[in-house]
């Protein structure tokens, strides 16, 4: 607060300045600076050279649109208070003609969002002072290139004039004088264009370019407030999850010039490779040049070090051999950044007359194997701490690494080379729009994003596309940029690539290719490769391996999988789970040497019928239970009791009808009469579960043989005791429990007897209906476990069958009725609160009772953060799903460790 002058009474604060070694805001005040903001501030306290200027806070954003869109009284008088000081401070005075201030107006929003609003620079200029900047600094060409710049900025972000009416004025300018490069202009050149531009403005808009510096400034500042609501930052909130009530900050910043001439350049780098994570400074600049000319592909740009200049195979000086003395002090101030950051930071500089400038500098996006490699160094650097590394890695992002490369050895037919701008693989057909990969994306087709350049227009096709090529731009291009932080493979700048928008073509290597023709793109190598190409799964060793096991020393609870055949299992096993969740012992009984027995079973007329088609079964069943075991060696396997909605099973064909009346020796007519009388309407709430099990006992029976057999057989194979668990799918009703454990006890009594040895085993239920979970203290009476199936739990809470929920799921997410899908992460209100109710009245009944979950939900990163905060023992996904569970379960436990702390 400070104190208004006239009254006294205190009055709210709008804006906070930094530079000249100090600064009112901090790198913690985010929420109210912005990111970029608290940044400059930040980097200025440190000492760094940072431009001075001045932040508008966020919630002058949240002012402005909750109040139609109109800046606070107040601010006025506070800006320009602080425009004042800043003009003092550089020695210059905002819109005096002779000497005048010129300003960035600069967006700067609490999340990072790159290129999604908009920056203004030069501003202050009109056509006095840009004759008083010509004079002062002595360079014309300079002082109406900026001119040029401003009038192109302002008239495109505050007047809406569409930008392309000033790219046909300046390419007109070139080809009438044959240049081919904007440098190329000289200082009349440029004023010929200042004519130009300002003559379109007025006709485009109706009125003459504004010359009064102080509406320039409003107009601008009230445009970057205007764009936090432009259709593509809308778009990039909701991909990237940012709330829309944060708002943006406005940066208002003393200008620096890179286009001064030969001794000035602007540039970006990140202090570590955010493509692979390399521990090597990496970027690109640009001599004589301003702002967006690195990212915006105008020229291409040459590389930061020598070290990458020679790895590119670059003829052009980088900035270490052309300005030796800038880079050393270039290179220290990045490694103060980083460790006063304790992260990769990507920073923007621009050098006037030799001089260094800081402009920016943010946590840099990288790719998740860059992510993992940075993450992994920094803490064997002794910079972050082992756990901090597990936090930093985001579970979700986990899948990338699991993309599939290209196989090293397949052939393959490279049609051209841009750069590796985006690891992974991708193959998909052409597409040459935004619009284009979008449709076909959601017919389900695999498309490739292909472009000259892309902007921030085309980010919902760049996130529908399985990988984006680019003829244009550099390794930070647009492209690039936003690719890494998607994870989609991406190749920029294929130079010798032509793309005909018009005729919908692509040539590449002497060949045609037309859209929905397909190719395939390397993002590891830049390559172009015509058709699909033999793709490689990924690595789990070196920095992945390494993380994990910290994790896996984070975390409390156990991490298994879901699986029933060998292949899972030992899939599963390589991924790192500790045992099996969930076998699914229907799914043994699809396979065609099997389904015969089944159905010869489900449709036989009484328990002798039953006994003949489950003695068929037993010996396939125990093997298939012995590999898994012995797969699983010392780690623990649930399986589950028959659980089929039946009709999966039924015989449709009559060529399926006459065998099993064969095989059960009747006739075809009697096995139609009992498809008849199995017929269900919903047989999702139907025959099935533990009520298979009840009317049929001698199912139970012969699983259980099945599962105590394979268990001896396997205890002897691998040496190791084989601790069954046998789970009982639909329980609602403790005396459904009962009486199938009292069939498994009875069956593990009689094998006792046969073999002689003594069995341990569990037997415990899936809670999956809501009375179950409700009555679970009589449950656990009998249960020795409990295992949340939280797909069915899911279905039944809701009474949403999971089959018809997605176009219901799909208006729901539309209208805000539901924030998530309940299927991919658990409800955790609804279902959750059963879930905890379980858990709490279960462990009640039975001190210890073991707790896990089985769904889907088991690889779900905000589920399983769920599940660490309820105390269940463990959680169990699918095999691909494992090391994202890990690593999740590892965050929770650190999370909530934090939160007692
Ligand atoms: P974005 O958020 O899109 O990166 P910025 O506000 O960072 O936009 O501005 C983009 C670029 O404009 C910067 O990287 C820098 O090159 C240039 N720029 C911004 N402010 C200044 C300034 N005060 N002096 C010189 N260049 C500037
Ligand atoms: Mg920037
Ligand atoms: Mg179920």
């Amino acid at each position: 607060m400070v104190a208004d002058k006239q009254t006294g009474a205190a009055v709210r604060r709008w804006v906070y300045r930094f530079g000249g070694g100090t600064a009112d805001g901090a790198a913690s005040m985010k929420e109210l600076l912005g990111g970029k903001g608290a940044n400059l501030a930040e980097m200025a306290s440190l000492g760094l050279p940072v431009p001075p200027g001045f932040t508008i806070t966020t919630e002058v954003c949240t002012h402005f649109y909750s109040n139609e869109r109109k800046l606070p009284v107040d601010l006025e008088d506070q800006a320009m208070a602080a425009l004042s000081e800043l003009g003092l401070s550089v020695g210059a005075d905002f819109g005096d003609p002779r000497n005048p201030l010129l300003v960035s107006v600069r967006s700067g929003a609490p999340a990072s969002m790159p290129g999604m609003m908009d920056t203004i620079l030069n501003l202050g200029l009109n056509d006095s002072t840009v004759e008083g900047l010509a004079a002062i600094t002595g360079n014309k060409r300079f002082a109406y290139d900026s001119y040029r710049r401003f009038i192109q900025m302002y008239s495109d972000v505050v007047l809406g004039v569409d930008h392309g009416v000033f790219e046909e004025i300046l390419d007109h300018q070139k080809s009438l004088h044959g240049y081919s490069q904007d440098t190329d202009l000289r200082s009349e050149d440029w004023h010929e264009v200042i004519v130009a531009y300002k003559s379109a403005v007025e006709a485009e808009t109706g009125k003459p370019f504004p010359q009064d510096t102080r509406a320039q400034l409003w107009g601008a500042i009230e445009a970057v407030f205007g764009s936090w609501m432009n259709a593509r930052a809308i778009t990039y909130r909701k991909l990237n999850d940012i709330p829309q009530h944060w708002g943006t900050a406005v940066n208002v910043q003393a200008m620096v010039f890179g286009n001064r001439g030969e001794t000035s350049a602007t540039g970006v780098a990140f202090t570590r490779d955010p493509s692979t994570g390399e521990h090597a400074l990496y970027g690109e600049f640009l001599i004589n040049a301003q702002g967006e000319d690195v990212v915006a592909g105008i020229r291409t740009p040459q590389n930061i070090t020598e070290r990458a200049r020679i790895a590119a195979g670059d003829n052009k000086s980088s900035l270490e051999a052309a300005m030796p003395k800038v880079f050393g002090q270039f290179v220290k101030i990045c490694d103060k950044l980083e460790k006063r950051y304790r992260d990769m930071q990507d920073i923007e500089f621009t050098i006037q007359d030799g001089q260094l400038w800081m402009l920016q500098t943010r946590n840099g996006k990288r790719t998740t194997k860059a992510a993992l490699k940075i993450a992994v160094d920094l803490a064997d650097e002794g910079i972050i701490s082992k756990d901090e590394a597990v936090l930093r890695i985001d579970p979700s992002q986990l899948d990338q690494l699991l993309h599939p490369t290209i196989d090293p050895h397949a052939a393959k037919e490279v049609v051209a080379v841009g750069l590796p701008a985006s690891p992974g693989a991708a193959t998909g057909e052409i597409v040459f729009s935004a619009d284009a990969a979008e449709q076909l994306e959601k017919q389900g087709r695999a498309v490739l994003l292909v472009r000259v350049e892309t902007s921030p227009e085309d980010i919902h096709g760049m996130f529908a596309a399985k990988g984006i090529l680019t003829t244009r731009g550099g390794m930070t291009s647009h492209a690039a940029v936003v690719a890494r932080g998607m994870g989609r493979p991406c190749v920029s700048g294929a130079g010798s690539l032509r793309i005909d928008y018009a005729t919908g073509v692509m040539i590449a290597g002497g060949q045609t290719f037309k859209q929905g023709d397909i190719i395939t793109i390397d993002g590891s190598t830049g390559q172009v490769i015509k058709g699909a190409v033999a793709m490689r799964q990924p690595e789990l060793s070196g920095d992945f391996g390494k993380l994990m096991g910290w994790a896996d020393a984070a975390r409390r609870m156990r991490v298994r999988a879901n699986a029933e055949t060998p292949r899972d299992a030992k899939q599963a096993r390589e991924f790192g789970a500790e045992g099996i969740g969930l076998c699914r012992t229907e799914h043994m009984f699809f396979e065609a040497d099997r389904i015969l027995a089944v159905r010869e079973m489900i449709l036989a007329e009484n328990e002798a019928g039953r006994r003949a088609a489950l003695s068929k079964l037993l010996p396939m069943q125990r093997q298939d239970f012995v590999e898994l075991f012995e797969i699983m060696a010392g780690f623990p396997v649930t399986i589950r009791l028959l659980d089929p909605p039946l009709h999966e099973f039924l015989p449709h064909e009559n060529k399926e009808i006459e065998d099993v009346a064969a095989a059960l020796g009747v006739d075809a007519a009697k096995v139609r009469r009992r498809l008849v009388e199995l017929h269900e309407f919903n047989p999702m709430l139907g025959f099935r579960g533990c009520r298979l099990g009840i009317a049929y006992p001698e199912i139970t029976e012969m699983q259980a043989r099945a599962i105590f057999e394979a268990a001896i057989k396997a205890a002897a194979t691998t040496g190791k005791p084989v601790i069954p668990e046998i789970m009982v799918p639909l329980v609602g009703f403790a005396r459904e429990l009962d009486t199938l454990k009292a069939v498994i006890d009875s069956t593990a009594k009689t094998v006792e007897g046969e073999t002689g040895t003594k069995l341990v085993y569990q037997v415990g239920t899936m809670i999956e209906l809501p009375r179950a979970a409700l009555r679970a203290s009589e449950i656990a009476g009998t249960a020795e476990f409990f295992s949340f199936g939280t797909n069915d739990l899911t279905q039944t809470t809701l009474g949403l069958s999971r089959d018809d929920a997605a176009p219901i799921l799909a208006s729901y997410l539309g209208k805000g009725v539901i924030q998530t899908d309940p299927f991919v992460s658990l409800d955790t209100e609804g279902v959750g609160e059963l879930v905890a109710i379980a858990s709490e009245r279960g462990r009640k009944a039975r001190p210890g009772l073991k707790l896990g979950i089985c769904g889907e939900h088991g690889g779900d990163p905000r589920s399983i953060d769920f599940c660490e905060l309820t105390g269940l023992d463990y959680v169990s996904c699918s095999p691909f799903r494992v090391p994202v569970a890990r690593l999740s379960a590892a965050r929770a436990s650190l999370a909530a460790k934090l939160k007692k702390a």
